[in-house]
């Protein structure tokens, strides 16, 4: 019969990660407790509930830092009003994370470490440069969250190390911005490919810097610095468009899977940018 191993405090985690190696933490539960069900008994590791740590919870500002705790719910994430103050674009695609229970339960840090190129708060957390605290008994550590994620379910994690907070910077996000998801069914489908952007403009409708990540295109989420730099000071008209929505389609390497096949994704990545861009243009 599997163990629960359930911590008072961040402290009582670290000390049972240490003296338990192969323990597994586990959040709001609904992806791990999903995979475990479907291995029907085959993996009998301990869990380390995370969700009474009282430290892993809320969302914080001091002057230069916007903090989230890991086990914060999306729907936390959603009703937060510093999050709709500095990240408005994270609470966007968290509105479209599964239902309403599934919202109540999942958590950031959890599909952070889940680390799919589907997870829908991946997108919004490239472009607003966030960062990623590990905690463990040795300290702490930080990495920016393209480097924390190394490929599909794969981070840089290592043994008795947890995400603990997800750091942005306050006023990170620019004016425009959109998230979208094209799916079969708008929230409870894994997206078939996920966007991303945001942008700031002159007076003139100049393209002063934009950004854009795209989910469900490439083992994991895809930024094309290039085109970001090449857009800048750009004025938007359909050449320009065209061309930035066939350079998206150039870059990308999807796979064809049961919900879409490979040239689909390509498509529908470039269209994604080309509406957005149209958008700006008003
Ligand atoms: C019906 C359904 C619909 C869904 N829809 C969507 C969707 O639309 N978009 C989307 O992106 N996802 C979706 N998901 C997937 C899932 O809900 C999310 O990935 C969620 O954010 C996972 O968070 P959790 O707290 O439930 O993670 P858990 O299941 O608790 O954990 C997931 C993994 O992260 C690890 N982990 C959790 N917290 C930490 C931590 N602090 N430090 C280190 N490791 C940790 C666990 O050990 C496990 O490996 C859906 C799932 C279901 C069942």
């Amino acid at each position: 019969m599997r163990a629960v191993l359930t911590p008072g405090s961040l402290d009582e985690v670290f000390d049972l990660l240490e003296r338990h190696p192969d323990a597994m933490p586990v959040a709001g539960g609904t992806d791990l407790l999903v995979r475990l069900r479907s291995q029907a008994g085959q993996d009998d590791r301990p869990l380390i509930p995370l969700a009474d740590v009282k430290e892993l919870h809320g969302i914080s500002k001091d002057g230069t830092t916007l903090a989230i705790g890991a086990v914060t719910s999306f729907s936390r994430i959603i009703a937060d009003p510093l999050i709709a103050e500095h990240a408005p674009l994270l609470a966007k695609a968290a509105r479209t994370i599964g239902g309403p229970a599934i919202r109540n339960m999942a958590t950031i840090g959890g599909n952070i470490r889940t680390a799919s190129p589907a997870g829908d708060s991946l997108t919004p957390l490239y472009l607003l440069e966030a960062m990623i605290e590990i905690a463990s008994q040795r300290g702490k550590r930080l990495l920016p969250i393209g480097e924390f994620i190394i490929g599909p379910g794969q981070t840089a994690l290592c043994g008795g190390e947890i995400i603990t907070r997800i750091l942005l910077q306050p006023g990170g996000c620019f004016p425009c911005h959109c998230f979208e998801k094209t799916g079969r069914r708008r929230s409870m489908a894994i997206a078939v490919t996920s966007f991303a952007g945001m942008a700031r403009l002159s007076g003139e409708g100049v393209i002063e810097e934009a950004r854009f990540a795209w989910g469900s295109v490439a083992p994991t989420v895809l930024r094309i610095p290039a085109l970001e730099k090449e857009l800048a000071g750009s004025r938007l008209d359909d050449g320009t468009i065209r061309h930035a929505a066939q350079i998206v389609r150039e870059s990308v390497t999807p796979i064809s899977d049961i919900r879409a096949t490979a040239d689909y994704r390509r498509s529908i990545a470039g269209n994604l940018l080309a509406r957005f861009l149209e958008g700006l243009r008003g």
